[in-house]
């Protein structure tokens, strides 16, 4: 047995060596580490992570190195592989609509924060959470604005609600507090704004004073070339309105992102099956695939493409329709990609930024689905 070579200096190198047929997700430890020092070093609270986004063990051991110990996880399955790669971490489980199996399950391995947005479910909690020392977080939704994508059609408690939600919360004798979730890829820093306030008008209203307040995730990702993220601007919002808005009774803070967190530290590479005539473009991985979020949020625009050889394109941009492998016609990529004139079959079409809800949303749909996951120094 020779050595094998694990580690590659970057995605173009792997390609030109490997000729992967299936799709490779590359992934940079340091570029996720350096995502997470971000967040530590300049969101002013506490910082979890949303792991539905990205559940990969590697991912989950790099943001514990880096300095996550607060994880945002939705099922008993989440909240086992936690507990095993990082024993002291906190638990937030913030799926707030639970099965009695699942709390048990919850209690067992010691969750510390729940989320609540119905009287239902947090009747249940008091059944079944002791009360000493545990947080319950009442979320709350308001109109959308500013979001990619609408969180509050499923969960989140009306002000009025989530006023009386906090006073039973601090009646039975748990830690209150607030959180809402402003929705996914908010690059507007002001999606965060009226939710402060309002948190802050409900606890004066509920008569409590709140311990924290959990700010969500949403904070964007860099999908589109001339669209950077606003992260510390965001960070800066929520920490003057939350003084203003609370006073005296300032909350301490906690985010949960996912998508911020995780997205920047893998780039996807799909593999051109075909150049059907000279215009559409047929890729190895579509919306089933790893490219499944791009219907619901929008395209990526960085993209670049990759020889059999390993080296770069270089032709004019030409936009494309490209599909995915399946033979379902809504495998589509939505509008069209400008992609390098000269593209041919077997060439590598790398996707930017495509650590969030990539992995952890692919299907086999089709006989589909296959992917890697290679470690790379650099993505570029
Ligand atoms: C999905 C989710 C998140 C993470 O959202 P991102 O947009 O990926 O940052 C955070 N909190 C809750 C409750 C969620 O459901």
């Amino acid at each position: 047995m020779g050595l094998s070579k694990t580690i590659w200096a970057h995605p173009a190198e792997f390609l030109a060596h490997q000729q992967p047929e299936n799709p490779v997700l590359f992934f940079s430890p340091g570029v996720l580490q350096a995502a997470a020092r971000r967040f530590i070093d300049g969101f002013p609270g506490l910082v979890t992570y949303a792991v539905k986004s990205n559940p990969e063990e590697v991912v989950i051991e790099n943001l514990a190195a880096a300095g996550v110990h607060g994880f945002d996880v939705a099922s008993p399955a989440e909240i086992r592989m936690i507990r095993r790669l990082c024993p002291e971490a906190a638990l937030h489980y913030n799926n707030p609509v639970r099965a009695r199996s699942e709390i048990a399950v919850a209690v067992a391995h010691g969750v510390c924060s729940y989320s609540v947005d119905s009287h239902s479910e947090l009747s249940k909690l008091i059944d079944l959470v002791p009360a000493a020392g545990t947080e319950i977080t009442v979320r709350f939704k308001l109109p959308v604005q500013g979001a990619a994508y609408n969180f509050g059609a499923k969960f989140g408690a009306t002000v009025e609600l989530a006023t009386e939600l906090l006073a039973r919360v601090a009646a039975a004798g748990f830690v209150p507090s607030i959180t809402f979730h402003p929705g996914t890829q908010c690059t507007d820093p002001a999606a965060w704004e009226a939710y402060i306030r309002t948190a802050a008008q409900i606890a004066r209203d509920a008569g409590v004073r709140i311990a924290r307040l959990n700010v969500g995730g949403g904070f964007p990702s860099h999908r589109l070339s001339d669209v950077v993220p606003q992260i510390e601007a965001t960070f800066a919002l929520i920490g003057r309105v939350t003084a203003e808005a609370f006073g005296d009774a300032r909350p301490a803070l906690v985010c949960e992102p996912g998508r911020a967190l995780v997205a920047e530290s893998f780039s996807l590479a799909a593999r051109v099956k075909a150049v059907r005539d000279d215009a559409h473009v047929f890729l190895n991985d579509g919306t089933y695939g790893n490219l499944d979020e791009l219907p619901v949020i929008g395209i990526i625009d960085r993209v670049e493409v990759i020889t059999p050889e390993g080296a770069r394109r270089t032709g004019a941009p030409r936009p494309r329709i490209v599909f995915g492998p399946t033979c379902d016609s809504v495998d589509r990529l939505p509008g069209e990609l400008p992609l390098p004139g000269d593209i041919a079959e077997d060439d590598y079409v790398l996707f930017h930024g495509l650590g969030a809800y990539s992995v952890a949303t692919n299907t086999r749909f089709n006989g589909f689905g296959d992917v890697a996951i290679e470690t790379v120094l650099s993505l570029h």
